[in-house]
């Protein structure tokens, strides 16, 4: 049902990265009471770089990690800055700052810094505030509104708060919580093995004989800053079958090897791969991706992490028992983030105050189980249900709340980035081809409209 008036309502987003921004902002254009808990000293979530990684266990292997952001140092953007930028605040080039079109990490979470200033977001955030709980506090109750309560610490104090909210949005993020592989003897193995969550630069392997393990864009770039450094540098992939741009680089550098998946780890610091060459290394790092976790949340087992499935989810938002009071925000992967937040934000803020509705319990679930189903056939494994890779599931979604498509260009020079990336790994964000692509979209009234900044 939708309701006539609008409804204004006491909202807890939990996390200010790129996703609880996003969300924020558009619950309180809606007309909610906004509150952010954030459990770091500043917004920015992954991009809020952080060096101190000597506390954190190396594999990352605690439900409470003490390190959030995974970002290394010298990391730059993927994307170039003017895609990927939110729909009303390009990522404009500014005075005395870093002006590259692949951005180091440090010039985006200044943009995020930029933004959260100009759409005055500070004042709904509790910084140093970690969210340690949060559950329904009426489930079961019928006739009655569902409610939630919150329990944060603050860090320094420890001092514990309790909140209760008529809903919550959940935008913790999904970089963090390291995903490991299992291999035989990586319990007893004795020399260095860590995740690259805790990777930060290469200068901790001077001279070593360095195994990578996974071969996506972490292990690649890894590789590459370690080539520098390392004596040698293994990569361990789950395929031998690479692409053009990693191929150039193998045959560049002779300190730098592919090998299939490592089979066995043993005492003396052998590494056995499935092929049965061996090599004995000194350390190990697993670029082997991260799991979703919520360890906080109590949704009564209706909520399920299996295998990176977060489950049930209707268009990996909702869950349908407890929607819309509980919703999470920027679990797809595989998208252009902030557009993407933004329109769940928007579709949220409607939904909580009554001018949109939901369809029923019933028909969330069956579309669920269809969408999963639609995996199956296409021989997609569980682990890889919220990555999206298309444009064209964005535009839909966004409809849901009259949210416009991304623009043509947009499409385009993420697609020719892509195949950049794909071609020339090393030189891909300092030189491309598609600069008649760029110059067209930079004419695009998108870029004029803060031209005054
Ligand atoms: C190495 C690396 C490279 C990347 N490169 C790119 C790239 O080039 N382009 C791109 O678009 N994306 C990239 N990403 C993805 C990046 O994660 C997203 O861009 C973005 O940060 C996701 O935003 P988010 O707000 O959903 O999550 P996050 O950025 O992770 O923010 C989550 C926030 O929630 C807070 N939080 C978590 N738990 C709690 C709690 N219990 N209580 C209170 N606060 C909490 C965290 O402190 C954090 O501030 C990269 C990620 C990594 C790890």
């Amino acid at each position: 049902m939708v309701s006539e008036t609008k409804q204004s309502k006491n909202v807890c987003v939990i996390g200010a990265g790129p996703s609880g921004l996003a969300a924020a902002r558009e619950l309180r254009r809606e007309g909610h009471k906004v509150v952010v808990l954030e459990q770091k000293h500043d917004i920015g979530g992954q991009w809020l770089y952080d060096p101190n990684v000597e506390e954190e266990d190396p594999l990352g292997r605690n439900p409470w990690l003490k390190v959030h952001s995974s970002i290394y140092e010298s990391l730059r953007l993927m994307s170039p800055r003017e895609i990927v930028g939110f729909t009303d605040f390009p990522f404009l080039v500014r005075k005395d700052r870093d002006p590259r079109r692949f951005p180091s990490n440090r010039e985006y979470f200044l943009y995020l810094k930029d933004f959260c200033e100009w759409f005055k977001l500070r004042d709904m955030i509790n910084f140093n505030t970690r969210v340690h709980y949060v559950g329904p506090l009426n489930f079961g109750i019928s006739g009655v509104d569902l409610k939630w309560i919150v329990r944060s610490k603050e860090a320094k104090s420890e001092e514990e708060t309790e909140q209760v909210f008529d809903a919550v949005v959940v935008a913790t993020g999904h970089y963090s919580k390291p995903r490991l592989p299992c291999i035989k003897g990586m319990d007893t193995w004795r020399r260095k093995q860590l995740h690259s969550h805790v990777y930060r630069s290469p200068e901790p392997f001077p001279g070593e004989i360095v195994v990578i393990v996974g071969n996506s864009f972490s292990g690649q770039e890894i590789s590459l800053e370690l080539l520098k450094v390392a004596k040698e540098v293994h990569l361990s992939s789950k395929s031998l079958d690479i692409y053009e741009g990693l191929s150039k680089v193998i045959s560049k550098n002779d300190n730098f090897y592919l090998h299939p998946e490592i089979d066995t780890l043993q005492e003396d610091g052998s590494v056995i791969f499935t092929d049965g060459s061996t090599i004995i290394a000194d350390t190990i790092l697993y670029c082997t991706g991260y799991n979703y976790s919520f360890p906080f949340l109590d949704t009564k087992g209706m909520l399920t992490v299996d295998d990176n499935r977060v489950g049930p989810l209707y268009e990996h938002t909702f869950l349908p028992s407890l929607a819309p009071s509980l919703s999470l925000v920027g679990i797809p992967k595989k998208i252009l983030g902030l557009p993407f937040f933004e329109s769940q934000g928007k579709w949220i803020a409607q939904l909580l105050s009554g001018k949109k509705a939901l369809p029923s319990y019933e028909e969330m679930m069956q579309s669920i189980e269809e969408f999963y189903r639609s995996k199956e056939v296409a021989g997609i494994a569980k682990r890889h249900t919220h990555e999206i890779g298309e444009f064209e599931y964005c535009d839909k979604y966004g409809e849901n709340v009259g949210f416009p498509k991304l623009e043509e260009w947009r499409k385009e020079l993420c697609i020719t980035s892509v195949v950049n990336y794909y071609v020339n790994l090393e030189t891909f964000r300092d030189s491309w081809d598609d600069d008649d692509k760029l110059q067209e979209a930079l004419r695009s009234p998108y870029f004029i409209q803060l031209d005054h900044i």
